[in-house]
Order: structure tokens, then C-alpha cells, then sequence
């Protein structure tokens, strides 16, 4: 089946603005292998949409046409439709009921123009437009099926969405689209995670199995195609976490703080923080999602020791005793935040970003404190490489990974 896409506007032709339509539906009808073979840009001229019509029928089975269904004199791909499909335009009563009943409850006076948009060829097949006037069309020729769509992208889309794709699957038993589900890990290296997987990935083809590193975390990538694409996957997804579910925080664009957030919010736990090295980028990573205050208290910012000792009350012997960066301050901190902030769960950050050294310790150690209702805070000790930016970065990453463990 051979098909192609005609995009109607002078605008395009002029480079004012971009042929994101046909790159839209050439995408999408990638997924069900549909083959397009061509692309073609035509300005709002009858003698050439004609000829850009004429030229489609004879080498193409499926035609989409986008844009030139609209209310004004340049508008002509209806006339130029009718004049190679040989047909007639009639009134389309549903949609001259729609604009009739816009422009009453607008106050607006309907000029004869906007009559146009309720027109349709009489052998077509009208698909209502949702998003607005005028209403897609199917024509299925002898040579070739026409299928016209309004050129506004939102438009066009749920057309395609509402009606095409599923009048193409099934008039030309297209494949099912492809689906694909990104199972995202923490606290597991990508090398570990293939490790694991090996003979699966080695074996699977359908759905294919794609590890992808992030920063801080691991993806899967999973696609399936041809029937059933869903069932293949979410059975692929079961074997894969029996072996490593313990490091799956959710699928697609979830994030590692909102795996966190969904874990506080379902327990009904608030969180707090105190921070030195990340300064703040902790709580501002949770104070960004949508439903923060839910969960959320604050965070204790303090970078020096004797802002460590005013803000978040470190007793001066703990930083006369252990230093800052070390596992005693970081418990201290955290025991202080949880009281401070009246928070179930809190969480402190103190060591080295570097690039210099601090208190005689290299950069890129990281004490992490976590205090959880009433049991004892504990203090995990990290290394992280990378440049002053990337060693909070992890740090904070880290903090989320230790919270959802
Ligand atoms: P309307 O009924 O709103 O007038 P129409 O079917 O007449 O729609 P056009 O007038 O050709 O469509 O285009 C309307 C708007 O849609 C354009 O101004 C442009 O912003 C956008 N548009 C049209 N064609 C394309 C395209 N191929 N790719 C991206 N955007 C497009
Ligand atoms: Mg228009």
C-alpha cells in the first residue's frame, strides 16, 4: 500500500512556518509500518492543488491531505477535490448546526463565508472535528482514497487520532501499533543490570529489551510490536522483575523524587532536610512536584560550621570532635531537622563538592544521614566523581535512592 502526504498553504511554501503536519503523520503511521512514499508542499493556487491531486491519485492508494478547509477565499481544497474526484459539494447540515449555534452563542453575525466550512463532497465519509469547525473527510475514489483533514495541528491530530488510524488498520490491516514501556531502576548499575538480564536480552526480539543509562539511574527500554503488543510487554516486565524488581522505582517518565513522593504520600510521612554540600537542591527537587506541601515541611540550609551550629543546632563539640564532614554531623543533622521541621522522616547532607579539599578529606565524600520516626538515624558514607555540579547532583540523587530503599 502506497501513500502520501499534501500539505495545502502558502504559508509553508514561504517558510513561515514549518510542515510539522506531515512529519506528525508520517511518525505516528511509522508505528503501524505504513509506508509513505512522498511529501509534497502545495500553495493555495487551484490549478496547482489540482495538479498536486491529479499527480497523488495516480501513484498513491492513500492520500492525506492537510490544511484549506478553513472559511476564507484561499481556501480551495475542497473546490480542487471535487474537480479531480469529480464530485459536488453539498451542505453538511451537523456542521452548519455547529457554526450556527457558535456564532449565536459568540454574538457574532455568520457571513457567507463560514457557511464554506460545512461543506463537504457528497461522497464523503465526514469525520466530526472536535477541536473545531471544519470536519474531516474521507473519499474512496477508484484510484485512490483522499482523506482531508483541517491544516490547524490540533485539529488534524484528533482527527487522526479519533478516526485515520483506525480507518487505515482496518481498511488495509495495518500492523498494530508499536507500544513501548521504559522500566526505570535506582541503585544498580547498568553493567550489573545487563549482567542480570543477559540471557533475556540475548533471546528476546519481540519485545526488544534496550538498557539505556541515565544520570543516576538505569532505564529498560521495552518494545513490542504486532498483536498484542501490551501483553508481550507487561509479561516481559514480569520476568524481569522477579530478578530485579528490588530496583524498580516505576515505568516511563517517572522520576526517582516522584517514586519517592507516591512512597510518602501512601504511608501518609512528611519529609524534611538539612543540607551543606547540596545546598538546598534536595527540597527544592521535592518542592517542585505538584503536591509537595502534602509531604513536605522545609529544609535547613547552612553551609559553614557556624552556620551548622545556629540553624540546624550541630552541638559545637560534634564540629569541634568529628569535623563537619563526618558521619557524627551528618546524624546530628539529621536528628535536629526531624525536630526542628516536626517531620516523620528527615534527611541531611554534609561532605566535600570540591574541587578543593575540605577539613583534610578528598572531594567527593558525602555523608548522608536519614532519621525515621523513631528509630536511630543512619549514616551512609559515599564517593562520587565528577566535577563540584555533578558531585551535588549525585549526592541529592543519592538521597532519593536511599529514601525509596
Ligand atoms: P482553518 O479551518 O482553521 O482555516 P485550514 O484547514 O484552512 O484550517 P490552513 O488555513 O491551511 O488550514 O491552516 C491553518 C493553520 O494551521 C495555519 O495558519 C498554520 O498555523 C497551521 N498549519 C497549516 N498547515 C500546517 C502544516 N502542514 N504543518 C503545521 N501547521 C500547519
Ligand atoms: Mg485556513
Amino acid at each position: 500500500m502506497r501513500m502520501e502526504v499534501i500539505a495545502v498553504g502558502t504559508e509553508l511554501l514561504l517558510g513561515q512556518i514549518a510542515n510539522t503536519n506531515a512529519q506528525w503523520i508520517s511518525r505516528e503511521l511509522a508505528h503501524y509500518g505504513a509506508n509513505i512514499y512522498h511529501h509534497s508542499v502545495v500553495g493555495d493556487n487551484l490549478t496547482r492543488v489540482v495538479e498536486s491531486f491529479e499527480q497523488a491519485k495516480q501513484r498513491s492508494d492513500v492520500v492525506i491531505v492537510t490544511g484549506g478547509l478553513g472559511p476564507t477565499e484561499d481556501d480551495l481544497t475542497r473546490e480542487a477535490a471535487c474537480e479531480v474526484l469529480q464530485d459536488e459539494l453539498i451542505e453538511h447540515e451537523p456542521t452548519m448546526n455547529k457554526i450556527a449555534h457558535f456564532y449565536k452563542k459568540n454574538d457574532h453575525q455568520m457571513t457567507e463565508n463560514n457557511r464554506k466550512q460545512s461543506h463537504v463532497l457528497k461522497k464523503a465519509k465526514v469525520l466530526e472535528n472536535s477541536e473545531g469547525m471544519a470536519p474531516g473527510q474521507i473519499v474512496e475514489a477508484n484510484d485512490a482514497t483522499f482523506i482531508f483533514l483541517p491544516g490547524v495541528p490540533a485539529e488534524m491530530k484528533s482527527l487522526m487520532n479519533d478516526f485515520v488510524f483506525t480507518y487505515l488498520t482496518e481498511k488495509y490491516q495495518l500492523e498494530t501499533k508499536i507500544k513501548s514501556e521504559m522500566l526505570r531502576f535506582i541503585g544498580i548499575g547498568e553493567s550489573t543490570l545487563e549482567e542480570k538480564l543477559k540471557d533475556l536480552i540475548a533471546q528476546q526480539t519481540n519485545p526488544t529489551i534496550a538498557p539505556l543509562a541515565g544520570e543516576g539511574d538505569v532505564a529498560i527500554r521495552l518494545t513490542a510490536s504486532g498483536k498484542h503488543p501490551e501483553r508481550k510487554i507487561a509479561n516481559m516486565k514480569t520476568s524481569i522483575l522477579e530478578r530485579v524488581g528490588h530496583y524498580y522505582f516505576g515505568s516511563d517518565s517517572i522520576t526517582i523524587e516522584e517514586a519517592v513522593q507516591d512512597l510518602l504520600v501512601q504511608k501518609s510521612l512528611t519529609i524534611g532536610s538539612a543540607e551543606s554540600l547540596t545546598g538546598g537542591k534536595f527540597i527544592e527537587r521535592v518542592i517542585r512536584l505538584t503536591g509537595a506541601s502534602s509531604i513536605c515541611q522545609g529544609g535547613l540550609v547552612a553551609y559553614t560550621p557556624d552556620a551548622k551550629q545556629r540553624v540546624i543546632q550541630v552541638p559545637e563539640e560534634i564540629i569541634t570532635r568529628h569535623g563537619t564532614i563526618s558521619s557524627e554531623c551528618a546524624e546530628e543533622m539529621a536528628i535536629q531537622a526531624q525536630k526542628l521541621l516536626h517531620v516523620d522522616i528527615s534527611i541531611s547532607f554534609t561532605g566535600v563538592a570540591g574541587p578543593s579539599s575540605s577539613e583534610g578529606h578528598e572531594p567527593g565524600l558525602v555523608y548522608i544521614g536519614i532519621k525515621a520516626n523513631d528509630a536511630p538515624a543512619e549514616v551512609i558514607q559515599c564517593y562520587f566523581d565528577g566535577s563540584r555540579d555533578k558531585i551535588r547532583q549525585r549526592t541529592v540523587t543519592k538521597g532519593f535512592e536511599l529514601l525509596f530503599h
